[in-house]
């Protein structure tokens, strides 16, 4: 039977850590780090994320600033609100919550935040660094992916990692922090042909898809990581990821669950990210 990987225990002890570090770096360089939130609308899943990061930097002692505009605000108004708060002194990570309303460009949204500023690391500047290893933060959830596998004492250097998904929040970057962690990384996407022989493959396995039970317990490898991204709705309204938890976690050797696997890490690393913008805010 595989090890569950408990993601509240390993977000609680990422978030404690910064908790300490940023209560030393408050001392030496009197900067509490501040994330802003922009909400558009009133989407409800949304509203939910937005709460959690805020009670997220209550935890870690950050200051939080919430930024809660109307469903038809128009464009230029929210770029107005961007260009405040990449000059705000107390902000040092901005994070617009996705999705926007239609009328609102998202890419020019993302291209209009200081990079310095962009804790979610969407911005084309904080891609491209990520693509060169040059990255000053790393996108949250597949950042906590890699903490989530650090925590089962697995070296990821020299294994064959699979990630199922190629999106550009989750799949690529998860494919470049496995690659620059010396994982030999495989891709696959709704095209990839005979998905199960390529994730049988994998010693590490993430799954970032949003279809329950696409990953069977025939598809993995004996003793592996599986790490389950998604986070879909069963038959029955039942929160559930993309792999068949009970059969996948026969063959596996350590896996997330879904809740309480990936979830919580997003956040923590949210947090991660906030910490790393304040503290480049001091560099010269
Ligand atoms: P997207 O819909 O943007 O991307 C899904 C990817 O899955 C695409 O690349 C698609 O391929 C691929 N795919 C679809 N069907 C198949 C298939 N049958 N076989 C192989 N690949 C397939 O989703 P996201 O990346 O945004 O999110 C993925 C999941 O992760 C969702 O359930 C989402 O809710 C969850 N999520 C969870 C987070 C957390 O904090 N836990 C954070 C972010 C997302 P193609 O490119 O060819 O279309």
């Amino acid at each position: 039977m595989a090890e569950i990987i408990d993601g509240k225990a390993v977000a609680a002890a990422v978030k404690e850590r910064i908790r300490k570090d940023a209560i030393r770096f408050q001392k030496t360089s009197k900067i509490t780090p501040g994330l802003a939130v922009v909400l558009v609308g009133n989407d409800p899943a949304s509203k939910i994320y937005v709460r959690n990061k805020k009670k997220a930097c209550e935890e870690v002692g950050f200051k939080s600033f919430e930024y809660v505009l109307p469903a038809e605000t128009p464009e230029i108004v929210l770029l107005e609100l961007i260009d405040t708060l990449n000059r705000d002194p107390n902000i040092h990570g901005i994070l617009v919550q996705l999705p926007l309303p239609k009328h609102i460009d998202e890419d020019e949204i993302i291209a209009a935040i200081n990079p310095k500023k962009d804790v979610d690391c969407f911005h084309p500047v904080n891609v491209g660094k990520l693509v060169t290893g040059s990255a000053d933060f790393a996108p949250c959830t597949p950042a906590g992916v890699m903490e989530l596998i650090k925590s089962t004492g697995t070296e990821v250097a020299g294994k064959r990692c699979v990630v199922v998904g190629r999106s550009n929040i989750v799949g690529k970057p998860m494919a470049m922090l496995l690659l620059q962690a010396n994982g030999t990384v495989t891709i696959c996407h709704s095209k990839t042909e005979n998905l199960g022989d390529v994730c049988r493959e994998a010693d590490i396995l993430v799954a970032a898809v949003g279809k329950p039970k696409l990953i069977t317990g025939d598809m993995i490898k004996p003793g592996a990581v599986v790490i389950d991204v998604g986070m879909n709705r069963d038959a029955n309204g039942k929160l559930c990821g993309d792999v068949d938890f009970k059969a996948a976690s026969k063959v596996a050797g350590f896996i997330t669950p879904v809740p309480g696997g990936v979830g919580p890490m997003t956040i923590a690393m949210l947090m991660e990210n906030t910490y790393s913008a304040a503290k480049l805010s001091v560099v010269k």
